[in-house]
């Protein structure tokens, strides 16, 4: 069936091609192609992707790609996008697959907070000269002081970063082998940790990246034994997770390598399908137990974590969590990414990680429990800042995952779906997988652990703290600019001027 839907970019080249023929290889989607017959180069509009692949490898500078200038005739009640998925939905008969985080104008109240500096009374600290703590513990913390010996006895598990930020779960079989390890490289080398997603950790891994390692338990149980669990700093159990809050996970068949089969301890070529819930879990008293047995089969010596989605009751979810004995507390917001997700889903289920972080906090501040657990937040954050008002709201630490790919090359094209990532990283296509270069990719995430690490610190000092221990759940820091009352509310903010 012809596809009625406009192409949605334009490749234009220019003079400058000399028919070398880079675009054609560089794309995956086959929108170059080389015309003998009249020895040029041809572009496709309608296959290309947006990637940019092209436009960054030619050599001569010649491409340039622009969103296409065609459109449909205007109409306030059907905009583009609703009218494109009829069309594709009408094509396909199928559920619309999508990558990445939602692009929906949803409130980013990150942008919408500003943050404090000191004036003549609290000096600020300058971070050159002074020492700064970014170091950070996640895990429960005692409910009192300890001292001496006492510190020795009794002590929970946690995990200790250098600074507060990790990467989140992104599995072996979504992402390359080359991205995957790239992670762990770069988590090892900045002092944080990876997360292997519900995807298992390849067996050569293990011990090299053991401490820096955090193994998931997902719905799917895919790659889990004894062994996995115990070779890790850290066991997350995945109940939900941003982008897809309610439903469950299909890596296809394609995707499936013998690689990633054998990680997954799964036959290759076949779909790896995780189903919606847990089938063992359908109650707080049947988390408690999952979270008991992990402790048991990893000797008491691995905080467990407990991810879900942030939705509409998160702060009583989050409370029933803790209670169950969670060391912490992962909550993945509205804008989190993805390798594939029915895009209704992405773009119209769960809240703000904002709102949730705030809402989770005081409910366990006020129910005297919060000491109990750390909070993890993720799920739209973008830069330092949003690292550091995450913390004023009142989070311990962040998972980025879509910075980290980006940072890797990623230029958001939304198709990780199709196995097809022009850069390396959420394909299993091995000439695609080559160019991701690992020392390359590895470099590009310590470098920027280490520039957002500066950035906080000048934050921090700007506000005359020096520890970030001590800026967690000072929302005093921060105030509202454009907020409704409601909202300022619900972040537990002041109003700008006030
Ligand atoms: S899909 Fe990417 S590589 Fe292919 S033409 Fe479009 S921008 Fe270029
Ligand atoms: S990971 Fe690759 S396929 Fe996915 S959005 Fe980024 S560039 Fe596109």
């Amino acid at each position: 069936m012809r596809s009625l839907v406009l192409p949605e970019f334009t490749i234009f080249r220019s003079d400058e091609c000399d028919g070398c023929r880079a675009c054609e290889h560089q794309c995956p989607f086959g929108a170059h192609t080389y015309d003998a017959s009249n020895d040029k180069m041809v572009s496709d509009s309608r296959r290309c992707a947006g990637c940019q692949r092209c436009a960054v490898f030619c050599p001569k500078g010649a491409i340039e790609i622009r969103p296409s200038p065609s459109f449909y005739r205007p109409n306030a009640s059907w905009s583009r996008e609703r009218i494109e998925d009829i069309k594709r939905q009408a094509e396909s008969g199928g559920v619309l697959l999508t990558g990445c985080g939602s692009d929906k104008p949803f409130r980013i109240y990150w942008d919408h907070m500003l943050l404090n500096a000191s004036q003549v009374t609290n000096p600020s600290i300058d971070p050159l000269r002074e020492p700064m703590e970014l170091r950070t513990f996640l895990g429960s913390k005692p409910e009192r002081l300890l001292l001496g010996d006492d510190t020795d006895t009794g002590r929970d598990p946690f995990l200790m970063l250098e600074t507060p930020i990790l990467f989140s779960a992104m599995s072996y079989g979504a992402i390359s082998y080359n991205a995957f390890q790239a992670l762990a490289i770069a988590a090892s080398r900045s002092g944080t940790f990876f997360n292997t997603g519900e995807g298992g950790m390849p067996a050569e891994m293990r011990s090299r990246f053991k401490k820096q390692t955090i193994v998931q338990v997902a719905s799917g149980r895919f790659g889990i034994d004894a062994e996995y669990l115990n070779c890790a700093a850290a066991v997350e159990i995945k109940i939900g997770q941003g982008a897809k809050p309610g439903i469950g996970g299909h890596l296809p068949g394609e995707k499936v390598s013998q690689h990633v089969a054998a990680t997954r301890m799964i036959p290759e070529g076949t779909d790896a399908i995780s189903p919606a819930p847990h089938h063992d879990i359908y109650s707080i008293e049947d988390l408690e137990m999952l979270i008991s047995a992990i402790k048991e089969v990893t000797n008491y010596e691995k905080p467990v974590i407990v991810k879900v989605a942030a939705v509409h009751n998160i702060s009583a979810i989050a409370s029933g969590i803790v209670r169950a004995g969670a060391d912490i507390l992962a909550i993945d917001g509205v804008r989190g990414g993805t390798g594939a997700a029915p895009k209704v889903i992405r773009d119209n289920v769960g809240i703000p990680i904002e709102l949730a972080i705030s809402s989770v906090d005081r409910r366990l501040r006020d129910e005297g429990i919060r000491e109990r657990c750390s909070i993890i937040a993720g799920g739209g954050i973008r830069c330092s800042a949003d690292v550091v008002k995450a913390i004023a709201l009142g989070a311990d630490a962040v998972y980025i995952g879509t910075a980290a790919l980006i940072a890797m090359g990623c230029t958001l094209c939304q198709r990780c779906y199709t196995g097809r990532c022009s850069w390396g990283i959420c394909t299993q296509d091995p000439e695609l997988v080559r160019r991701l270069n690992l020392d390359d990719a590895s470099q590009r995430l310590v470098n920027l652990l280490s520039a957002w690490s500066h950035e906080i610190k000048e934050m921090l000092g700007g506000m005359g703290i020096n520890a970030i221990e001590s800026l967690r759940g000072n929302r005093d820091q921060l105030r509202g600019v454009g907020l409704h009352e409601w909202e300022l509310d619900v972040l537990g903010i002041k109003g700008a001027g006030e």
